[in-house]
């Protein structure tokens, strides 16, 4: 029996939200990428945690980020391994650098996955899931 919640229509896996995540996930599902920041040293940091993992400080705000990025690094899946992803293969694993220096682990949407490069830059892209969860994505950037 897995713990991991899913979506009973598709049988996609869905996030496991943790109260202490509460505001990342009400960010985004108003589509705003909000992440801890530190009123010390003024770093960001992710995954979610109580302190500031450079100064140890738990003085921190959520903050909105520019949903600006560039790829990081990516694979590319060609097997769905849940039918959920039957039709969606091949597609784009990567971890975006977003300009507030920390890698988020998303989709890269917009492109063959053949044109995707590590540098590209990228700006976020919302995908809503369900009542409770929408999906940060990104897509090249436009503007
Ligand atoms: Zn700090």
């Amino acid at each position: 029996m897995s713990l991991t919640p899913r979506d009973e229509k598709t049988g996609r896996y869905l996030p496991i939200i943790f109260p202490e995540e509460l505001p990342f996930w009400q960010a985004a599902k108003k589509h705003k990428l909000v992440l801890q920041k530190c009123r010390s040293c003024e770093r960001v940091w992710y995954p979610v945690g109580p302190t500031c993992p450079f100064c140890l400080s738990n003085d921190f705000a959520w903050t909105e980020m520019s949903g600006r990025g560039v790829v990081h690094n990516f694979v590319v899946y060609h097997k769905p391994w849940i039918p959920y992803y039957k039709d969606k293969v091949p597609y784009v694993l990567a971890q975006v650098e977003i300009e507030e220096g920390v890698r988020l682990t998303t989709n890269i949407w917009g492109l063959p996955p053949s044109e995707v490069k590590i540098g590209l830059e990228v700006e976020a892209v919302w995908e809503d899931v369900t009542d409770e969860v929408s999906l940060i994505q990104f897509q090249p950037r436009k503007g």
